[in-house]
């Protein structure tokens, strides 16, 4: 019975949904300028725009929320929060944030100077933002295999150690850490291996270079170590976290993901010091050390779903799931990136697209048309890499078409994807009449959130 897709769950309360007419689809996607941001929930069928915040919670957690001792100092919450957030990984430093960019704002500030290098393997949208905003430039380390969707690649997130050892010697003085990104959005949400982490750290010793984890979905990376890393079958998906970080000096999490929560993150840290730093930075940006920007009942909840969301039973159903939406799509006669990952399933656009170039835009094409087809939002927009040319040396931008169908943790069910699968047959039928988008508002900071297209006629 293991290849069933059976959710371990079952479901006690309901949202209603609906399909709005072709021809309201129609409108507000031109009322939302072709934008996946700029349109309402509740005008959208499947949600699909992001696996962030958009977990449904347990009624442990619900429960739990009702516990929640909204002192300003000291809450009761916040140290068990601490105490799930020590056991799980490993760092004696707990500090609470709003959210996984928060945590970033407030370590990067306490560690980045203006003229820094941050490489690592493919940073994030807002960490990208973060290290910019504080001065320093990210470098992505990833290789070739990023762009190769030819073949299947187990661990697609790995950092390059070749290109890690170029960067580290020709800046190694200007490098004050290195971010390690575990199933890594940028990289198809494909995880990072277990040996690749321990080389990093070897590399990173050699010139005395901290390493933290940006650990937003580090529970499925670590499962995905444990389904498809040599020596790692036998043990539990919670020794493999601990062991992966035991190679960091910390990390920072947005609950957002794997910790099965609507809001929260924090940053947990080896060293006294910079936990000091840290905190000093919290109470001006979020707020006293024992609630970090959040109600207390929320640190609740997510020491109840860090817990949940180690479950390997629902590990397993929530991997699946998401294989099955890539085995739909492909049915559908679209390609995705293989093997599938954790947060959910990307699609070569080109072979729904073939006919457009990068300036058309495939990825808004995509969203347009799964959207018009199904009332389906998913997001698709041109994604920058800072790619390491060892050949000649130069860090030079390209991009990634970031195509994705993420999946809301545990809100979904095996009909829902159905659907997903149909909508993608009808779009595959039809896309050759798409003729692209072009970008008529693009500001500098997260663009794609703000952007406004309009379609080439
Ligand atoms: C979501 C995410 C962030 C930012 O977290 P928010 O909670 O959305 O602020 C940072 N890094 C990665 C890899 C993420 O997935």
């Amino acid at each position: 019975m293991r290849r069933t897709l059976a959710p371990p769950f079952r479901i006690k309360v309901v949202e209603a949904i609906r399909i709005p007419s072709r021809e309201e689809r129609e409108r507000i996607l031109k009322e939302a300028h072709y934008s996946p941001f700029r349109i309402r929930s509740e005008d959208v069928y499947i949600d699909l725009l992001t696996d962030s915040g958009t977990a449904a919670m347990s009624d442990e957690q619900w429960a739990a929320m009702m516990r929640g001792d909204e002192a300003y100092v000291g809450s009761k919450n916040y140290y068990r929060f601490e105490e799930a957030v020590r056991e799980i990984t490993g760092f004696e430093h707990v500090i609470p944030t709003h959210q996984g960019r928060a945590a970033e704002n407030v370590l990067f500030g306490a560690l980045i100077k203006p003229g820094d290098i941050i490489p690592g393997n493919t940073h994030f949208d807002t960490t990208r933002a973060h290290i910019a905003d504080k001065g320093g430039k990210p470098i992505d380390l990833i290789g070739e295999w990023l762009w190769d969707f030819d073949h299947e690649y187990p661990f697609r997130g790995n950092l390059d150690p070749a290109r890690l050892e170029y960067v580290l010697r020709k800046y190694h003085d200007k490098i004050p850490f290195i971010l390690l990104t575990g199933v890594n959005n940028v990289a198809a949400s494909s995880p990072i291996s277990m040996e690749n982490i321990r080389e990093t750290r070897e590399l990173a010793e050699r010139y005395d270079i901290p390493i933290f984890f940006d650990a937003c979905r580090f529970f499925e990376n670590c499962y995905l170590i444990k389904m498809r890393e040599a020596g790692y079958g036998g043990k539990s998906v919670a020794e493999i976290v601990r062991e992966a970080l035991s190679y960091a000096d910390g990390c920072y999490m947005s609950c957002k993901k794997d910790a099965l929560v609507n809001i929260g993150g924090f940053i947990a840290l080896g060293d006294e010091k910079l936990a000091e730093r840290c905190k000093e930075r919290l109470v001006l940006y979020e707020g006293f050390p024992t609630y970090g920007g959040l109600a207390r009942r929320d640190l609740e909840a997510i020491a109840i779903g860090l817990r949940e969301g180690l479950d390997e039973r629902y590990l397993e159903w929530r991997v699946r799931q998401v294989a099955y939406l890539g085995e739909l799509l492909e049915r559908a006669g679209a390609r995705v990136i293989k093997p599938t990952g954790g947060s959910g399933v990307f699609l070569d656009v080109y072979s729904v697209y073939p006919h457009l170039s990068e300036k058309e835009l495939p990825g808004v094409a995509a969203f347009a048309d799964m959207y018009l087809e199904g009332a389906v939002r998913i997001v698709g927009a041109p994604f920058p890499v800072d790619f390491v040319d060892l050949d000649r040396g130069e860090v030079e931008r390209r991009t990634f078409e970031f195509v994705r169908f993420a999946i809301p943790r545990r809100a979904l069910t095996k009909a829902h994807m159905e659907y997903v699968g149909a909508v993608m047959e009808r779009v595959v039928e039809r896309a050759h009449l798409n003729k692209g988008f072009r970008v008529v508002y693009w500001p500098e900071i997260l663009g794609h959130f703000f952007a406004r297209y309009e379609p080439i006629s």
